[in-house]
């Protein structure tokens, strides 16, 4: 018998406030018997698909396969990528939501989108009962967060077309915690934050990395500890600072709880599909929700545990706006080795530490941004931000890592030892040998949403973006 799809889930359900999981029969499965689940979510999604958007069914029809290729979960491979592009597209081609929208326009209760800084924005429109799957599923990865009815959870995110804080409130209201939904980005709403946080005493945050370490930094100059907020559980998405190690022991150091790494991409809402437990060992990839390969970006086919790839996503539960095998451009390692929390979903150890157009090649050497963070944060000294400017001089490539030292530091021989720490560290993990300049504490910019924080000089004389809003601009 073939499951009733799309899913119906009981909104009134809740576990046991001791219990470790939301849905053990899922989470806890043999991969193969899940397997089996999940097959018949993709196979009902594909069939959805197929009958609803020209989109789909011109690109599918173009591959040779249609929904009858999906015998086994591995015939997946054998569709087509989708990447942004395309789906820009189809926008533009379809205005507003594109020909893979696969519910009536009506049917659309939420609207949101990327904010398209360097380009057409896309548009996400989320249909009514979609957006109670989204609850539920957010709802389900908070649990396994450690976020319980009894906590009251500040959202200090932007609410605006972004999703990730809608996504996060939505989740919170799911589960029966308290919501906190103060957003950021207005002019002194940080030191707002900080006093309403003082008084309202959460026990969870939700932000990006950054953000969260700018609101410590505004919170130490009012003379509140940041450990004073009393928060157990800081989350995260939009950006790879969570899951940096150096980043994630400051954020833990800092706050003194615990910080968890989320999140893929808006298009893939639920986008908390890929999240740690409270184990923090990695993000799970919460397979039955939304179906990842890690691919070889070449060929687009599933690497085996433990290489690296980017992840490609395929929504099971999808009705408005379904996006199968849309690819991340993330960078990431996969695994299959088992979690305290029981949880069987593979993982990715490290989390996403790079995007394939993130990444900068200087004389021939693969640097992510995210290295250099991992490196800078864990060196005593280092004063809490820094930029990276790629240029290139008489032909040949110039790593320029400018760096703030602490306020501690002293004139003179202590800040020289300390850009030498620097120098030889980032040489040893990259392989090249930076120039590093130091500056004072806090002349660097902070943000309160997505770190920019490399300037490549060499692109000067390119053509192009990439990166769909979120390439690092020049200043
Ligand atoms: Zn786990």
């Amino acid at each position: 018998m073939t499951p009733a799809w799309p899913p119906r889930y009981d909104a009134a359900w809740l576990p046991a406030p001791e219990a470790e999981h939301w849905a053990p029969e899922l989470e806890c499965a043999k991969p193969a018997e899940r397997e089996a689940v999940i097959l018949g979510k993709l196979r009902a999604q594909v069939q959805w698909a197929w009958e609803r958007s020209p989109f789909y069914r011109r690109a599918w029809e173009a591959a040779g396969v249609s929904p009858a290729t999906l015998r086994t979960l591995a015939d997946l491979r054998r569709f087509p990528v989708i990447q942004k592009a395309d789906l820009r597209a189809a926008q533009a081609a379809h205005p507003p939501f594109g020909d893979y929208l696969c519910i009536a326009p009506g049917e659309v209760a939420r609207i949101h989108g990327t904010s398209g800084t360097t380009g057409r924005p896309t548009v996400f429109g989320v249909g009514r009962d979609d957006w109670e799957r989204i609850g539920e599923a957010h709802a389900r990865i908070l649990w396994g967060a450690g976020i319980r009815p009894g906590d009251t959870v500040l959202v200090a995110s932007f609410f605006s077309l972004y999703l990730g804080s809608w996504g996060a409130l939505k989740g919170c209201e799911r589960l029966g915690a308290t919501a906190f939904p103060f957003g950021a980005g207005l002019p002194g709403q940080t030191l707002m934050a900080v006093q309403w946080a003082r008084d309202l005493a959460p026990t969870a945050f939700y932000g990006t990395p950054s953000y969260a370490l700018h609101f410590a930094e505004t919170a130490r100059r009012e003379g509140i500890e940041p450990r004073a907020f009393g928060l157990r559980t800081l989350f995260f998405s939009g950006e790879p600072g969570a899951g940096i190690p150096a980043t994630k022991r400051l954020i833990e150091e800092t706050f003194g709880g615990r910080c968890i790494d989320m999140g893929s991409m808006a298009e893939m809402t639920p986008w908390m599909t890929n999240a740690e437990c409270r184990h923090r060992t990695g993000m799970h990839l919460w397979q039955d929700l939304v179906y990842t390969e890690v691919c070889d970006p070449a060929t687009w086919q599933p690497v085996p545990y433990g290489d690296e790839g980017t992840p490609v996503y395929t929504h099971l539960e999808r009705t408005s706006q379904p996006m199968i095998r849309l690819v991340s451009g993330d960078v990431a390692r996969w695994t299959d080795e088992p979690c305290p929390c029981g949880r069987t979903y593979p993982r990715l150890p490290h989390g996403l530490y790079g995007r394939l157009d993130d990444m900068f090649i200087v004389r021939g050497e693969n640097v992510y941004p995210s290295a250099i963070e991992d490196v800078l944060r864990a060196i005593d000294g280092f004063g809490g931000e820094f930029s990276v400017i790629v240029s290139r001089r008489e032909a040949m490539d110039e790593l320029l890592v400018r760096a703030e030292h602490a306020g501690d530091v002293a004139d003179g021989p202590a800040r020289v030892r300390l850009a030498q720490t620097m120098k030889d560290r980032l040489r040893a993990r990259l392989g090249v040998t930076p120039i590093v300049e130091l500056v004072s504490p806090g002349t660097l910019p902070r943000t309160e949403f997505k770190a920019r924080r490399v300037v490549d000089d060499r692109d000067l004389y390119r053509q192009g973006t990439g990166r769909d809003g979120e390439r690092h601009v020049r200043p």
